[in-house]
């Protein structure tokens, strides 16, 4: 299968040409900076690197990725949203996710006004490949979205390479909770589909959630097409150097313990929910979080804030469901404690 990206993407991008700073020749060298109108006092007073080359540098040791495979964005919520702006013409082009999932993907389609296909993931909440094939053929869907780890169910979804397979537009794999999960990233089959892109975040397993950097792993053609759309300046310099900072073997180690701790609470929470009669259902999880059944999932969830112990409500989207993020050990119990109160 051969797959063109151009024929995918919105006419008006593929002639644009990606924002370069009169600077990036000098990139690393003292020299007299008169190009950009910044202020000459100060610590904080140049624009950061557009390109980030330091941290994709770090991550492609890491990783074993080439650079020109990774993009940053403000978030992996940037990554989503510029994904929309690359690959679909408004009020013509459609994307596909399968619900119940991640919010964004819904709220970006919105932004953009682009058409969403909604699939209902089955009751295991696993994809259902006939009701999905049908839309292989619809020359305007250019995206189909997957998380995985899902985003509330926290299940991994199985049949993806079926996807990446059969299906000529962008497959977008959200990898948001890839850390916690035994299974392997998709970001190492880069090089085998040109149409994937796997988004992959530092706010989740890496704990920086506040300084809002997401990355993508795409074909260097994908990551071109990436940086032509981007804000210049999407990352600032300390949210830069944050992460560079995160990005060496201490913290790295670090990080890897604390996935073990965030794992293993996981464990014990789970037993501990067991125990509980007001529990109905735990369901598998390989992310950070565990989504939970009870019988009557607002009053629980009620319950639960007036004690200031705030979970999240998923009963609008999963009947009666409620998910809850994997806390500290003091918070987990403060959890099971609260519960134990609730009839
Ligand atoms: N994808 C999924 C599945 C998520 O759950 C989240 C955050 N809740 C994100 C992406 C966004 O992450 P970021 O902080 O990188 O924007």
């Amino acid at each position: 299968m051969t797959i063109n990206i151009k024929n995918l993407v919105r006419k008006n991008i593929l002639s644009l040409n990606p924002y370069s700073s009169a600077r990036d020749e000098f990139e690393g060298e003292n020299g007299i900076f008169l190009d950009a109108n910044e202020n000459p006092f100060g610590e904080l007073n140049r624009y950061p690197d557009p390109y980030q080359r330091k941290i994709k540098q770090k991550l492609s040791e890491l990783n074993q990725i080439p650079t020109e495979n990774i993009f940053l964005g403000n978030g992996s919520d940037e990554v989503i949203d510029l994904a929309f702006r690359i690959f679909c013409e408004p009020k013509k082009d459609k994307v596909l996710t399968f619900l119940p999932t991640y919010g964004m993907y819904e709220v970006s389609a919105n932004i953009n006004d682009v058409e969403l296909i909604n699939l209902d993931l089955t009751e295991d909440f696993q994809i259902n490949l006939e009701n999905l094939k049908p839309y292989f053929n619809d020359e305007n869907l250019k995206i189909i979205f997957i998380c995985s780890p899902n985003n509330p169910t926290g299940n991994s979804i199985k049949n993806i390479k079926y996807i990446l397979e059969n299906f000529n537009g962008i497959v977008f794999i959200d990898e948001a909770y890839i850390d916690f999960s035994p299974e392997e990233s998709f970001r190492n089959q880069i090089k085998n589909y040109p149409n994937l892109i796997v988004s992959q975040t530092f706010s989740k397993a890496w704990g920086m959630a506040s300084v809002r950097v997401g990355i993508a792993y795409a074909s260097e053609e994908i990551i071109k097409f990436y940086n032509k759309v981007k804000p210049p300046y999407n990352i600032s310099q300390l949210n830069q150097d944050a992460i560079l900072n995160t990005l060496n073997d201490e913290n790295i180690n670090q990080v890897s313990e604390n996935i073990k701790i965030i794992l293993e609470e996981k464990k014990s929470l789970i037993q501990n929910l067991e125990k509980l009669d007001l529990v109905k259902k735990i369901f598998p999880s390989d992310a950070n979080f565990i989504l939970i059944a009870v019988d009557n999932a607002d009053s629980v969830y009620q319950e639960l804030v007036k004690k200031k112990v705030i979970i999240r409500n998923r009963n609008s989207v999963i009947k009666n469901c409620l998910r809850i993020t994997v806390g500290s050990p003091e918070e987990n119990q403060k959890l099971i404690e609260t519960l134990q109160t609730i009839k």
